[in-house]
Order: structure tokens, then sequence, then C-alpha cells
């Protein structure tokens, strides 16, 4: 894309988002590349090192939790990164009134971080652990203030991240609030994600065929034809941008 053809792309993106009603943002692992968290499926990522089934499923960590404790000992860096440029930029835009939410599919919590106050954690979040058999919950701030791995203070179970496991559905109350959010949404921001993962890449193709608009915002275009407005570029550089254009209309 030459630099001519992303301005004019950023400037329509402005205007979609001043005229549009309600705005929604989907954001996938590319929102937090640039605070240091490398994407789970990338080449060095966390699933080319630990095998998603014998570490990323509820029956391995029912199975073995101490092994799946491996893996989630590492994720748990995950909570020293800190918020970049765009995640920053979204809780502003949700701030001046022109977004109404962001549906994440990342578990970093790097949109409360930022600011953002309606956000669905479409894959659960590492800010919660449970217990799978009395089902009572520690916060994070608890587990890193013990030995790891955690386990419950009543029936001395390992806990286990609120986090959605590949072999786990989305819970019922994550898609009742999606679809509340995503009911009448004029404008769709995709950022940071590839929509391969099912059931949150069927999202864009919901908010399209119920007459929305789709922003798409990614280093690599991933939703061809499905996107109204595609602009590539990093997530905190184009969101810099989008949001100095969007600032400079009345
Ligand atoms: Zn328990």
């Amino acid at each position: 894309m030459t630099f001519k053809r992303r301005e004019a792309a950023i400037a329509d993106a402005a205007q979609a988002l001043k005229v549009s009603r309600k705005t929604v943002a989907l954001t996938g692992a590319g929102v937090s590349t640039e605070s240091g968290i490398p994407d789970f499926r990338s080449a060095n990522g966390l699933w080319s090192r630990f095998d998603p089934i014998e570490y990323g499923t509820l029956g391995a960590f029912r199975r073995n939790p101490q092994k799946v404790w491996e893996m989630l000992g590492e994720l748990l860096e995950l909570v020293n990164a800190l918020p970049n440029d765009g995640h920053i930029a979204l809780a502003d835009l949700e701030e001046m009134g022109l977004l109404n939410a962001v549906i994440t599919q990342n578990i970093d919590g790097l949109h409360q971080q930022a600011g953002s106050r309606n956000v669905v954690e479409f894959h659960g979040s590492l800010a919660r652990f449970v217990c799978l058999q009395c089902r009572s919950g520690v916060s994070l701030e608890e587990v890193l203030e013990g030995e790891l791995p955690p386990s419950c203070r009543h029936c001395r179970q390992i806990l286990k991240p609120d986090i959605v496991f590949f072999d786990e559905q989305i819970s019922l109350d994550v898609f009742r609030k999606t679809e509340k959010i995503l009911d009448d949404v004029d404008l769709l921001l995709v950022i940071g994600t590839s929509c391969q993962v099912v059931p949150a890449a069927l999202i864009p193709q919901t908010v399209k065929r119920a007459g929305g608009r789709i922003i798409e915002i990614n280093l690599e275009p991933a939703l061809g034809g499905l996107a109204d407005i595609s602009i590539v570029g990093s997530f905190s550089e184009i969101m810099r941008l989008l949001i100095a254009k969007v600032s400079d209309i009345d």
C-alpha cells in the first residue's frame, strides 16, 4: 500500500468513526505484539514450544495440572507487559464517545490497563484463577504472592486460570454479552487479528450481514473483500494517526 493510499484510508476510517452511531473493536494477538507479547501461534510463540494438546486443553489440565503449569508459569510473565499507544488510543476513543466496546481474544488484560472500560474477554483472562472442584476463585495478585502452582485453600486442588482452553466452550455469559454488544453495530474495527479462530472469527461476517461496515487494521490484511476499509500497518502507529485524524474533524 502506498503512503498516499494509506493516508486516504485513514481519513476514510476517521470519517466512518465520526458518523457511526455504534462502533466496536475486535482485537487479537497483533495488538499485543508491540507490548512485547509474541503471538502464541507464531514461529517462536508459546504453541510452538508447548504442544497445544498436551498443555492447552482442559483434558490435559485434569490429567496433570502440574505439567500444564509449566506452560502457565511462562504465560504469567505476560502480566509484566504494558499497554502500547494503540491500546491507549482505543481507550481514548471510548472516552471520546466514539467506541462502544472492545471484544478481545487476548488474555493479557492490556485493554483494561490502558483504560478501556467496556471490554469482553472472549477467551477469558489471567486476572482470575478457579478451582475446578469447588469453583472458588482467587485473583492474579493472590496467585503471584504465593508459590506456583497455586492451589485451592479449601480442597487443595491446583487452580486453573480463567482462560478458555482449546477444548473448552466460550461461556454462555460471554456469548450473551458479545451478542448484546454487536446488536445494531454500525462499524466494526478488526485489529491485529487474522480472524482464524472460530467463533470470534465469525464476528466480522455477522456484523457485515447485519449491514455494518468493517475497518481492518492489520500488518497483513486478512479479511479480503469483507473489509470496507483496509489499513496496513502496525497497531500503535495506525491508531496514533487515526486518533489525530479523528480529532481534526469537527
Ligand atoms: Zn477448591
